[in-house]
């Protein structure tokens, strides 16, 4: 009847960097259903289980509603209890602290911490309201611990970050190698894709490397279990295969790579920090690497012979023989994939460039099949942690902060004073934290993550600078989360379809979705709050009077009217917006916000490689991956006759680099930043399951998914949990050099850890792991190794 009638609409699904399309059905203002969209190329009308359930995501009994801060005796007490405020009382309380901290200590004691999770336009603003209005780079996402050694080895190798190919490629390849991917979990519907070109063409082979094996291996061909951290040694092995056996692509390696070898003196980012991680800049290859030719580099590679990567690694030769062939072999396609496994790694940039090594080796890349594909965790960590530029590092469309003309450009597009934009890079993740406990970071917003939960060694670097009492800690959050809980200041956000966004996926895909329910109570979205936020200073308070003198122009306004009402956010008006969408902050400043935000942000990469459609388009289309020129999507980068900016008769052009050269860059295989002895005798392996998103603040909120998983568990090794005396589902304690926690004794299901490791997911509050974990961090990318550390495990 008329009363059951759900109107829907399309939208991205709000959990993984897959990317699935939903329908999203509301009645009387509230999300009720929602299915997988037949209309959506990525996942053609499936969900897996998180997507299901979509529609309760947002009604968790405890959602926060009103703003809260800490009190006693009617005021402002940081070890005071939370309590309800105001907007107005929670802004001016933190607009008051900030100034005071930018006038005591000047942009480089404010900063904030972010997410692939934002939208487009919320990581937009922030970058330039961090960067533009407060002068600081102090801006990271929680990306830098998800997949910031494939977005930094992407730039290193070709000059411009994402992959070449895209999800079309599942269709195409002959054989998927997995390194350190379970994707059965964690990105099952593209594993719906793998395991159908697998069943539907008999040749198709898959290879799955882990270092333990779980849903993905038991369908796969090979399961390849290595010790942690010898996937650097497997690789240069399989290079120094495809040398040795002839099967090197000289016609392509002659006329579109060049050699470089990394430099090796540069250690892990464990406190102290090594000198060299200070010198290591992102862009600044030079200080990291060294030029070389194709003979240092099979020098290097020579040592990684079978018996020397099967030793390293602990895998049969034939196994380590048969990937290798399969590379080497000229017939074969190859999809390689990776993801956390690969990235949360010491030397997870390494690791990355031994990928892109043995791909442009063989001349096996960008065309259809032939592909090494980076995949990432978060429903936007290309689109808005990346693209946008929310790393402390980096500027939108690839430019990076410690480029003068990069930082000129954006001054021009931004429309502020020359000069005003700071060179130095920010705090990268976990420097945040140590520099929150050391006191020199002393006032800290925290949007769309939850840091206390998921930083490494959380109790000794991330709480202390929770609790140091010259810190105002702020955290924006739909759930009082354990980080929102540990701040001085909570403030409740809008998720989801409760406001206008806009995501970029895997596969360089941009789509967007329109506001189509109402936030609860007084819950507004992570927009809106930057906004509100800037409102509360003025040029005169933030910028040097040295820049004002030449800029008089820009004397007296708020930062809300230089950035943001500045000509060009401001130039779309209401009417733009489609009839039955009008979304609330629009309507609240006037003008089609998202739209302005979203347009001035692309016209840095339109012209450059980065080209996206209007913004009215991703409204009718099902995401298009860019770059989009004369509104055509671009499905593989870089080869003539797929890629628009290739020029005629070069076959193939790495343009991002000057040359139009990839870099193939050498690296030895080198041991993890901890590994077990006789006290703590086991590697500890932290991630994901199936059924819950990250930290789980959304995923234990929907009944069936924490039926489904109520509270993580120690996979352990049947013989292993003998010999400490240990039955399956009995209490113990986990415990490193750093912290401990006690979990229980799981001796089965879906994971079959060897001999020697253990996997716990990170996803149960009750559970901190992350107080067992090390901090330590690949040199380069700042990413943290969350995948090896020692423990041991007793009975509690
Ligand atoms: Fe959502 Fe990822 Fe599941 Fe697709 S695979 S439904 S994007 S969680």
């Amino acid at each position: 009847g008329e009363e059951l009638r759900l109107k829907w609409d399309k939208a991205p699904c709000r959990f993984c960097g897959t990317g699935c399309g939903v329908m999203v059905g509301v009645k009387d203002g509230r999300v009720v259903a929602t299915h997988g969209d037949m209309r959506a190329e990525v996942n053609r009308g499936l969900n897996c289980v998180k997507g299901y359930f979509l529609s309760k995501i947002m009604y968790g009994a405890d959602r926060l509603t009103r703003p809260l801060m800490r009190m006693r005796d009617g005021r402002f007490d940081k070890q005071g209890e939370l309590q309800p405020v105001s907007w107005d009382q929670a802004f001016d309380t933190m607009a008051a602290h900030w100034k005071k901290v930018l006038k005591e200590k000047g942009p480089e004691a404010v900063g904030m911490f972010g997410s692939g999770q934002w939208t487009l336009w919320e990581g937009y603003a922030a970058s330039k309201l961090m960067r533009a209005g407060f002068r600081s780079n102090n801006l990271d996402p929680n990306a830098r611990h998800c997949m910031a050694s494939a977005a930094v080895t992407f730039i290193r190798t070709f000059g411009m970050d994402e992959p070449m190919g895209c999800y079309d490629d599942f269709e195409h390849a002959d054989a998927f190698v997995l390194w350190g991917s379970n994707m059965a979990e964690m990105h099952p519907i593209l594993w719906t894709r793998v395991t159908d070109r697998r069943l539907s063409a008999e040749h198709v082979r898959i290879h799955t490397l882990s270092t333990f094996e779980h849903r993905t291996t038991d369908l796969s061909d090979a399961a390849v279990i290595f010790r942690p951290g010898s996937d650097l040694a497997i690789l240069n092995y399989i290079a120094n295969h495809i040398i040795q056996a002839g099967a090197v692509n000289r016609d392509f390696v002659g006329k579109h790579v060049n050699f470089r070898l990394a430099n090796t003196d540069i250690g892990y980012g464990l406190r102290p920090e090594h000198v060299l991680e200070q010198r290591a800049q992102h862009a600044g290859d030079a200080q990291v690497s060294q030029a070389a030719d194709f003979d240092a580099y099979a020098r290097l590679v020579s040592e990684y012979t079978l018996d020397r990567a099967h030793e390293l690694s602990g895998v049969p030769k034939s196994q380590l023989e048969a990937l290798a062939k399969l590379y080497a072999d000229p017939k074969t396609k190859v999809m390689s994939l990776w993801t956390m496994g690969f990235n949360q790694h010491v030397r997870g940039v390494w690791a990355n460039h031994m990928i892109y090594n043995i791909h442009l080796l063989t001349g096996k890349i960008s065309e259809p099949g032939n592909s090494p594909f980076s995949l990432t965790g978060q429903p936007s960590a290309c689109g808005t942690a990346r693209e946008v530029g929310t790393f402390s590092h980096r500027l939108p469309a690839d430019m990076q902060v410690a480029n003068p003309e990069h930082r000129k450009l954006a001054e021009q597009l931004w429309k502020i004073p020359e000069g005003l934009l700071p060179g130095k890079v920010g705090f990268h993740a976990v420097q945040q934290d140590r520099m929150l406990k050391d006191g020199k970071l002393n006032a800290y917003w925290i949007m769309c993550n939850n840091n206390l939960q998921t930083a490494p060694n959380t109790n000794n670097e991330t709480y202390p600078g929770y609790r140091n009492l010259e810190n105002l800690i702020v955290c924006s959050d739909p759930y009082p989360t354990v980080t929102a809980m540990a701040a001085d200041i909570v403030l409740p956000t809008a998720m989801w379809v409760e406001k206008e966004g806009g995501y970029g996926n895997a596969e360089r895909r941009t789509h967007f979705w329109h506001q189509l329910v109402d936030a609860p109570g007084e819950a507004r979205s992570d927009l809106w709050q930057l906004m509100e936020f800037s409102k509360r200073f003025t040029t005169d308070e933030v910028w040097p009077a040295e820049i004002l003198e030449k800029a008089p122009e820009y004397r007296g306004k708020s930062l809300f009217d230089a950035l943001f009402r500045n000509g060009q956010v401001d130039r779309f008006p209401l009417s733009d917006m489609a009839p039955g969408y009008e979304n609330r902050e629009s309507k609240e400043y006037g003008f089609y916000v998202q739209k302005g935000l979203f347009e001035e942000y692309a016209s840095f990469g339109r012209g450059h490689g980065h080209d996206l459609a209007p913004f009215d388009t991703y409204h009718e289309v099902r995401g298009l991956r860019w770059p989009v020129v004369d509104g055509k999507e671009t499905r593989w980068r870089y080869r003539e006759g797929l890629d628009p900016y290739v020029e005629k008769g070069t076959g193939i052009q790495f343009y991002g680099n000057p040359d139009k050269r990839a870099n193939i860059m050498g690296a030895p295989y080198e041991p993890p930043a901890e590994a077990p002895d006789a006290e703590y005798d086991l590697w500890l392996v932290t991630g994901r399951v199936l059924e819950h998103w990250h930290s789980g603040s959304m995923t234990l909120r929907v009944p069936e998914l924490y039926k489904a998983f109520p509270g993580a568990i120690l996979f352990m090794h049947p013989e292993d949990a003998q010999k400490r005396g240990l039955r399956r589902g009995q209490e113990v304690r986990i415990a490193s050099r750093r912290g401990e926690i006690r979990s229980r004794v799981e001796t089965r299901g879906r994971n079959k850890v060897p001999r020697g490791v253990v996997f716990v997911p990170f996803f149960d509050a009750s559970q901190l792991i992350n107080k067992v974990t090390l901090d330590a961090t690949d040199p380069i990318s700042k990413q943290t190794d969350y995948k090896k550390c020692a423990v041991k495990v007793v009975a509690a």
